[in-house]
């Protein structure tokens, strides 16, 4: 018997909500995108012109398709009359392709992932799907939507452009040395601008209308074959001029559009020639294409980033930057491959971040095989004596320190050397095996030692040899390569359908998000259980609920609405003590911003205030005990009973000031200040004599305020600059890197002498 099949019995239409599984991807994409503030979608509203659709509705099929492979327009289309999932998500409505194509690479696109992004990381945390510490990163080559053969060389086009200055200069001293136009006021003997050549131009017209009249005047035919020849060559050098502007302009312009790069495409100017793993004509061939940068933990996209550059050194600044902008914070650890180990990278995590790069470098892996280790020839094995300053070649002969010397690497960045070398290499029978073949036999080995490559280096060894951060080392390939994986091979997006750098970030977002969606479909019971689950206001994933966690935690602070206004209320008061005042700093500033934050967030208005019940007085400066913990905090320890002598005379002292950082009641940080005069100048300066945040609280943005406190009171005191010293042991690095930033220039040095035994 067949089942019930009858297309003519009259039915009731159903909703088709209905019939989809409860955990299908449409309520994932409808929950994620629901759960954007209405106030995202604001910029798009027009008042002029019809009615246009809903944009939370042009997303939700956007990213339905994309979820499942559909890239172009016009299959978008046809799927809003053909897939009742879409037909669902876009409750009937058929915007057309062009409408599609266009929403998809609007201005505001970038704005909404950017929130779909930050909420999307918000619910996973919320989840336990990932955690706060970690991001991985990768990049990879997405080809695009360029045609192939359209490249254009920066080698060429400077070649190109010096032919121009040259033939133009010659043509013009040729010129002017025939008498043919006077000379000119030019900016310099290199080459002609594009001024002087019009002025050139003008002068060969003048000549030209000269010898036209000249010739309609004569009537001797032997002159005016004469007169006629002359002006032919006066034609055809302002013919020559007039080529000469076109292509210096010409060239000038695609000067400007390579930027930093060695290549573009003519069809899309911002994407750059690379080398792609995808190479189906099996010759190695470079093809128009762009760096996707993705930060990934447990294969979910957190951020990503676009890039012209073909390599990904260069990338891992501006892409680590724009992941603070965006998250208001960065993970603690920073895991790449070695593509990413380079001596600016590595400074920039560690001291303008401060967080821990587990980036590998690229003679990572062959420093470990015995083989490295076992040669005598190879300079990192030579035995240093660090007492004389020198080093024992394998036949041992001394390279003793000859100078220091400073080298670019290829993207422009200055590395510090300390030059050694050897004075026996003449004559040495280990000669071939420790030099160049082809160095000049009268020479000696010479040794660059960089010792801050060196420091990296070892830090590296040590962080990847510690069993918890090599554990989080080893996930990398499985976290972001498989993502890529995702990406590429199971999505099958393999190249751009739109051109220029601001529309591809656009469709790579789509993409990845797409990609975010799909992988949410597939794991995790737990998330599966909310998905249906009716919005209310304390289940949805609502991003007042998530701003108000982030600033209960304050691990992490906002990206959008107002970051600088929650730092500034969530750090309870800062106090001054001075001689003859105690007073709150800044709680008017505090209200005023907390009665902002208020009207933004209003529902929550209560919970925020509860952060900000304290109390200060006196008895604030009498706690000692955790004073005195911030004095071994920055390296002087002290008993209580000396400290208050000490704080004693300087409390009583007009011109000194200490600034409090207090948290919950609990001093956690210092400046201490002294206001002088200048013996080269009028006028006084204020100097910060101690300064220092409780080691708990660091790398939170508390030092920062404290010094900016500290120079706001200096200005109320109307000092004309502020100094300090800083001591310069190893362990003071990432403090001297931290005034850097703040402003500071260390151009004097310091210089210190004991008048007793001890102080
Ligand atoms: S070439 Fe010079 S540095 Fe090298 S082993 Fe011989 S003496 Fe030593």
């Amino acid at each position: 018997m067949y089942k019930n099949y009858n297309m003519f019995q009259l039915t009731l239409p159903i909703e088709t909500e209905m019939s989809f599984p409860e955990n299908d991807i449409v309520f994932i994409i409808n929950k994620l995108v629901e759960s954007v503030p209405q106030e995202a979608f604001n910029p798009y509203y027009s008042q002029r012109g019809p009615s246009s659709y809903h944009p939370k509705m042009m997303l939700k099929i956007i990213l339905y398709s994309y979820a499942h492979s559909v890239f172009s327009g016009r299959r978008i289309e046809h799927l809003l009359k053909d897939s009742c999932r879409m037909m669902w998500l876009a409750q009937g409505q058929t915007p057309t392709y062009r409408t599609i194509n266009r929403f998809r690479v609007n201005p505001h696109m970038m704005e909404f992932l950017h929130i779909l992004f930050v909420g999307l990381r918000a619910q996973l945390l919320e989840d336990k799907l990932i955690t706060e510490d970690v991001i991985y990163i990768d990049g990879t080559k997405i080809e695009a939507n360029a045609n192939k053969y359209t490249f254009q060389w920066l080698a060429n086009t400077k070649r190109f452009s010096q032919s121009v200055i040259e033939k133009s200069t010659a043509l013009y001293e040729q010129l002017v040395s025939e008498e043919i136009i006077p000379e000119i006021k030019r900016e310099s003997g290199h080459e002609l601008t594009s001024e002087e050549l019009n002025q050139i131009e003008t002068h060969l017209g003048h000549k030209n209308d000269a010898l036209t009249s000249e010739i309609e005047t004569t009537q001797d035919v032997e002159t005016r074959k004469t007169l006629r020849k002359e002006r032919s060559k006066v034609r055809q050098s302002k013919k020559a001029i007039q080529d000469f502007k076109d292509r210096k302009i010409k060239y000038d312009k695609q000067m400007e559009i390579y930027g930093d790069r060695k290549s573009y495409s003519k069809t899309d100017h911002d994407a750059t020639f690379m080398r792609m793993k995808d190479d189906h004509m099996r010759n190695g061939q470079l093809k128009p294409g762009y760096n996707l940068q993705i930060a990934t933990h447990n294969q979910f996209v957190l951020a990503f980033g676009v890039y012209s550059y073909p390599g990904d050194t260069r990338t891992l600044e501006p892409f680590l930057k724009s992941i603070h902008n965006l998250y208001g914070d960065i993970p603690e650890y920073i895991v790449a491959d070695a593509g990413y180990g380079s001596e600016y990278n590595y400074t920039m995590i560690l001291d303008e971040f401060e967080k821990t790069p587990l980036i590998t470098y690229s003679m990572y892996l062959k420093e470990k095989q015995r083989k490295y280790k076992n040669n005598p020839f190879i300079t990192a094995n030579w035995e240093y004596r660090e007492i004389d300053d020198y080093y024992i070649c394998p036949n041992k002969k001394e390279l003793h320190f000859q100078s220091y010397r400073k080298k670019r690497d290829g993207y422009g960045i200055q590395r510090d050397f300390k030059l050694y070398a050897c004075e026996a290499c003449v004559g040495c029978p280990l000669r071939s095996q420790c030099m160049k073949q082809s160095t000049n036999p009268n020479t000696n080995k010479r040794l660059f030692k960089n010792l801050t490559w060196d420091y990296f280096k070892a830090f590296t060894n040590q962080q990847l040899s510690d069993p918890k951060t090599k554990h989080i080392y080893q996930k990398r390939k499985i976290d972001v390569e498989s993502t890529f994986g995702n990406l590429k091979a199971n999505l099958g997006f393999q190249r751009l359908s739109v051109r220029t750098k601001s529309k591809v970030e656009c469709e790579l977002g789509i993409a990845l998000m797409a990609v975010n969606i799909r992988k949410l479909a597939k794991i995790s019971v737990r998330f599966r259980s909310l998905i249906r689950k009716k919005p209310s206001n304390s289940k949805k994933m609502n991003f007042d609920v998530f701003f108000l966690k982030e600033l209960k935690s304050m691990s992490q602070p906002l990206f959008v609405y107002g970051r600088r206004m929650l730092w500034e209320v969530s750090l309870t008061y800062i106090s001054y003590i001075n001689h003859n005042d105690t007073y709150r700093l800044n709680e008017i500033e505090i209200k005023k911003s907390l009665y902002k934050m208020v009207e933004f967030f209003d529902e929550v208005s209560s919970l925020v205030a509860l952060n900000l019940m304290f109390k200060f007085d006196k008895s604030d400066f009498e706690k000692l005990s955790q004073l005195k913990e911030l004095y071994s905090d920055l390296g002087y320890p002290v008993i209580e009973d000396k400290l208050e002598n000490r704080l004693n005379s300087i409390y009583r002292h007009n011109d000194y000031y200490i600034l409090l950082l207090i948290k919950d009641d609990k001093i956690i940080g210092f400046s201490g200040m002294c206001k002088m005069y200048f013996y080269e100048y009028d006028g006084e300066y204020m100097r910060i004599l101690a300064f220092v945040v409780s080691s708990k609280y660091r790398k939170r943005g508390y030092g920062k305020l404290l010094l900016n406190k500290s120079e706001e009171l200096a200005s109320s005191l109307n000092c004309k600059a502020i100094t300090l010293n800083s001591g310069i042991t190893m362990d003071r690095k990432s403090a001297h890197n931290f005034y850097k930033r703040n402003g500071y220039n260390n151009g004097t040095l310091g210089f210190s002498k004991l008048i007793t035994k001890s102080l």
